[in-house]
């Protein structure tokens, strides 16, 4: 069966901490674009409107068996750009190639004109691996308005929903697609991680509950609201490369890149790694989800990152981190935790729900939810993953049922806290 119900509909279509900002969806993309080379585009290959008629798993190959992407809620609409010999329809899918059944999914008769693409803008410096069209709308059925040579570099000012990069092409709006790009690395740093070997003189925090977060230098495109204590990694590099201005810093925090007015941050250190207050997790379950005041919150003080928990899940977490040391003489590794409603809020109505899912329901808006990294340790069969399914549960961190390997919702990395 390749529709899922939902019983945990904050991770089946949620993303993780590469979404939490679009810069992070961008580079996403653009790496994940980076490694899979095919046939530029050349051809008008006429696309297909499909719409599913079900919960629908993305797959990255066509069939069942196909490692599991994501989910598209019933009713999406998205193009296809061709069929695999079974019939499954292959589209672009947060920036990589994957595969729908076509037994949920229905032909959408085509409309005259196609609506104006919903994109958000960005800045960044990228380069093609191939030649490759610019068409005049987001899909290779768009009007072909020339060619960029391999290894030229531009400028996108903008991002699709499918992953389709914007830019100004012989004084008009063009698109390409992002499969046949790579960030120029001769102009921007990687987004390999929050941190990204920036030196801990870098490390500022956030003073006050809903700091902004924008994707652009000027202020402009907000997409966070982070609260108090939360950790930001300046980069000047960044901000040299962007033009940025007085007052403002570009930061990495929680797995986003972006500017904050440098008022907002403070170097001192947030308060962590003690936890005293009689809440319990059941009341901050009973909280208002992913906008929890930074007196419930605290970092966890092995974390580089210092990502942010639920206070009364920190013990627990604790002791566990404990016993993981004692195992593999090492801290366990945090990729994500909290995570504000605000930004998600923005990723729902920016991206939509082929990207982002609906906010308010992730155990992470209540930081009673980790994600480990996605390395192989810490993958299905991996060392660290055998050990935590087998230990965490006795300290309260559960790795459900619904998120095993062959699930539909198939994560290793994600825990949750259960007491
Ligand atoms: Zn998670």
């Amino acid at each position: 069966m390749e529709t899922t119900p939902a019983p945990h509909p904050a991770e089946a279509t949620l993303d993780r901490r590469r979404l939490f900002g679009v810069a992070a969806v961008a580079a996403a993309s653009l790496l994940g674009g980076a490694g899979s080379l095919l046939l530029p585009d050349t051809a008008a290959a006429a696309s297909t409107r499909v719409r599913t008629t079900a919960n629908l798993n993305v797959r990255a190959s066509a069939g069942t068996a196909g490692r599991r992407l994501g989910t598209l809620a019933k009713g999406t609409t998205v193009t296809s750009g061709g069929r695999a010999s079974n019939g499954w329809y292959r589209i672009t899918y947060r920036g990589r190639t994957g595969y729908i059944s076509n037994r949920y999914a229905k032909v959408v008769a085509a409309t005259k004109k196609a609506a104006a693409p919903k994109v958000v803008r960005i800045r960044a410096r990228v380069q093609t691996l191939a030649a490759l069209n610019v068409r005049s709308s987001t899909s290779s059925g768009g009007k072909r308005l020339g060619t960029l040579a391999k290894n030229a570099r531009f400028t996108a000012t903008g991002v699709a929903a499918n992953g389709w990069y914007r830019l100004s092409y012989r004084g008009k709006t063009g698109y390409v697609s992002q499969r046949y790009l790579k960030p120029d690395s001769s102009k921007e740093p990687a987004y390999t991680s929050t941190r990204n070997g920036l030196p801990t003189s870098a490390r500022y925090y956030f003073s006050a509950n809903g700091s902004d977060l924008s994707y652009l230098a000027n202020g402009a495109v907000m997409i966070g609201d982070l609260p108090a204590g939360t950790v930001a990694w300046r980069d000047t590099r960044m901000e040299k490369a962007h033009a940025t201005p007085r007052g403002w810093y570009c930061v990495r925090t929680a797995g986003a890149t972006g500017w904050v007015r440098s008022s907002t941050l403070r170097r001192s250190q947030p308060r962590t790694g003690k936890w005293s207050k009689r809440t319990t997790a059941a009341q901050v379950r009973r909280m208002a989800n992913g906008k929890l005041a930074s007196s419930n919150l605290v970092a966890v003080s092995w974390d580089p990152g210092q990502n942010l928990v639920a206070g009364p899940a920190l013990g627990d977490l604790t002791k566990l981190n404990k016993a993981f040391k004692k195992k593999f003489r090492r801290n366990l590794e945090i990729d994500l935790t909290y995570r504000t409603r605000g930004t998600q809020d923005y990723l729902y109505r920016e991206l939509g729900p082929m990207i982002a899912a609906k906010p308010g329901t992730s155990n992470h808006g209540w930081g009673l939810a980790i994600d480990f990294p996605e390395t192989r340790d810490y993958g299905f069969g991996g060392k660290y993953y055998t050990w935590l399914k087998a230990h965490s549960k006795s300290y309260g961190w559960v790795h459900h049922k619904v998120y095993e390997k062959g699930s539909p919702y198939a994560e290793a990395w994600h825990f949750e806290y259960m007491r």
